[in-house]
C-alpha cells in the first residue's frame, strides 16, 4: 500500500503521458518526498520493489535515514536488487526507507543541499551524470494568507528551476524528444502563470498543466509537467 494519496496522483500523471516508465529513464530526484508515496512509485517503475530487502540488510537500511546522507558508505539493497538506476528523495521530514531509493534528509532551499543531492547522483552516474526526471511535490506548510502560499510557492518553483538547469539531462542526449523531464507542483495563480511562460516554456519542448483526479478540486495546487529540456 502506498503512503501517501499523493502516490496515486502521480501514478494517474504517469500512466497518461509516460514520463516514469521509459526504459531509458535511470535518475530520479523526488523533492519533497516525505511520507514516500512518490518515491515508492518510482521504485516500482524501476523496478526495485519485485525485490525484498534480505534480512541481514536491515540494520544498514535503517541507516538509510540517517541525518547525513554521506555516512551511508554502502546502500546495500543497491547491490541486492535488480532494479535499475538511482532515485535520490529530499524532505525536511524524516522518511522511513523504501528499497532503491536514497533519502536525505535536509531543507531542499538551504545552500548545501544540492551538492549532497548531486554527490547521490554522481556516485552512480559520475560527475557529470545528470538526472532523467525531477519530480517536486513540496509544499510550504499552508499558513491560510494567499499570499504568503504564492509567495512561498514561487520561492520553491524557482529553486527547483535553477536546480533543473543544473542537473537535468536534455533532450539531445537521452535521444528522446521528450526526454529530460520536470513534474513541478505549484499553486494557481497569475505569477505562476508569469513563471511558466518566462522559465519553463522556453526551455523545454513541451510543457502542461495538469490536475489529475486524485488532486482535490477545491485545492489550488496543480502540476506543470515539462517534457524535453532543450538544453
Ligand atoms: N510526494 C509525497 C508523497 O507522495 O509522499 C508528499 C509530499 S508533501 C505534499 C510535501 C512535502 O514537502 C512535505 O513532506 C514537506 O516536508 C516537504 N517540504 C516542504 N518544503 C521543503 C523544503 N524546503 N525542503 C525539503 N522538503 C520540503
Amino acid at each position: 500500500s502506498y503512503r501517501s494519496r499523493s502516490a496515486f496522483k502521480l501514478l494517474e500523471m504517469d500512466e497518461k503521458w509516460h514520463f516514469l516508465t521509459p526504459r531509458d529513464v535511470k535518475v530520479v530526484v523526488d523533492l519533497g518526498s516525505a511520507p514516500g508515496g512518490w518515491s515508492q512509485v518510482v521504485a516500482q517503475k524501476l523496478g526495485w520493489d519485485k525485490t525484498p530487502a534480505p534480512r541481514e540488510n536491515d540494520a544498514l537500511r535503517d541507516s538509510w535515514s540517517a541525518i547525513n546522507p554521506l555516512d551511508i558508505s554502502d546502500p546495500g539493497l543497491e547491490l541486492s536488487g535488480r532494479g535499475r538506476g538511482t532515485i535520490v528523495a529530499v524532505d525536511l521530514l524524516r522518511m522511513n526507507p523504501i528499497p532503491g531509493v536514497q533519502f536525505v534528509q535536509a531543507d531542499f532551499l538551504a545552500p548545501d543541499t544540492e551538492s549532497l543531492i548531486h554527490g547521490l547522483v554522481a556516485r552512480q552516474v559520475g560527475e557529470q551524470g545528470r538526472t532523467d526526471v525531477i519530480l517536486c511535490d513540496m509544499a510550504g506548510n499552508s499558513t491560510g494568507n494567499t499570499f504568503h502560499d504564492i509567495e512561498s510557492s514561487l520561492a520553491i518553483c524557482t529553486s527547483v528551476f535553477e536546480f533543473t538547469k543544473r542537473h537535468i539531462r536534455s533532450a539531445e542526449s537521452v535521444g528522446r524528444e521528450l526526454g529530460g523531464v520536470l513534474l513541478i507542483k505549484h499553486f494557481a495563480h497569475p505569477l505562476l502563470h508569469h513563471f511558466r511562460t518566462q522559465h519553463l516554456v522556453p526551455n523545454f519542448n513541451d510543457v502542461r498543466y495538469l490536475k489529475p483526479n486524485a488532486s482535490r478540486t477545491e485545492s489550488k495546487e496543480g502540476y506543470f509537467l515539462c517534457r524535453g529540456w532543450k538544453g
